[in-house]
């Protein structure tokens, strides 16, 4: 994937997250505040806002832009949170204009990374990691197997869509989610539902 492809991935997760906005935030108002849909709508709009402006002429730089953009605009945890993993991502591609399998793998594990050591949630907690998690674990095992970079992120985006629903029967135990306590039971998680949509943009983009 080129400055081209990582820029088009941005271009798609915002029109994905605009387009199920009222979905994500249905979700929120389920176990949140229901503003996630809103707040990542403004955060991926503001992002790509940044980039048509930005010189960012390798991956590395358009991801580190997005972050920037996400942490400014988005609002509640998840801008924090997606911010820091776009940022993380960007640092691990370096200065690398044409990204391969490998290498997206490993910016990918970092953006998983840096939403664990800022958020200190584990897999199993009802948030982002749930999609993340299964997706990273999906994408090395794909890639091991042989696999290019598009079966890899399609092999990511598909584990991240299960590992959404499977959000649907745990117990929140970060986030606004976990004030319910068992009462969180029952609802997909809204995070880990967002991240299923940007993880399904990088698998259109790289088909
Ligand atoms: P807020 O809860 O501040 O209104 P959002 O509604 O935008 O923020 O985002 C809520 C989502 O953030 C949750 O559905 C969950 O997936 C994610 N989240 C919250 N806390 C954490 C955390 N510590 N680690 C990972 N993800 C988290
Ligand atoms: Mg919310
Ligand atoms: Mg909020």
């Amino acid at each position: 994937m080129d400055t081209g492809d990582f820029r088009a991935w941005v271009r798609e997760s915002s029109r994905l997250i605009t387009e199920q906005a009222g979905e994500l935030t249905e979700l929120d108002a389920a176990i949140g505040d229901g503003d996630h849909g809103i707040n990542l709508r403004r955060g991926f709009q503001a992002a790509v806002e940044m980039l048509d402006d930005a010189e960012a002429n390798t991956p590395g730089t358009v991801l580190t832009t997005v972050g920037r953009g996400l942490i400014s605009k988005t609002g509640g945890a998840s801008g924090p949170l997606y911010g820091t993993a776009f940022r993380q991502a960007g640092k691990s591609l370096g200065d690398v204009t044409d990204v391969d399998a490998a290498r997206l793998g490993g910016a990918l594990e970092a953006a998983f990374n840096g939403i664990q050591q800022l958020g200190a949630a584990r897999e199993g907690d009802k948030t982002i990691l749930d999609a993340l998690g299964p997706a990273v674990t999906a994408y090395q095992v794909a890639v091991e197997k042989g696999g290019d970079l598009a079966a890899a992120t399609r092999a990511a985006a598909e584990a991240a869509d299960r590992g959404r629903h499977e959000t649907g029967p745990m117990l929140a135990r970060k986030g606004r989610a976990s004030y319910l306590g068992e009462r969180s039971i029952g609802h997909e998680d809204p995070g880990a539902t967002s991240t299923a949509l940007i993880l399904n943009a990088l698998a259109t983009v790289a088909a």
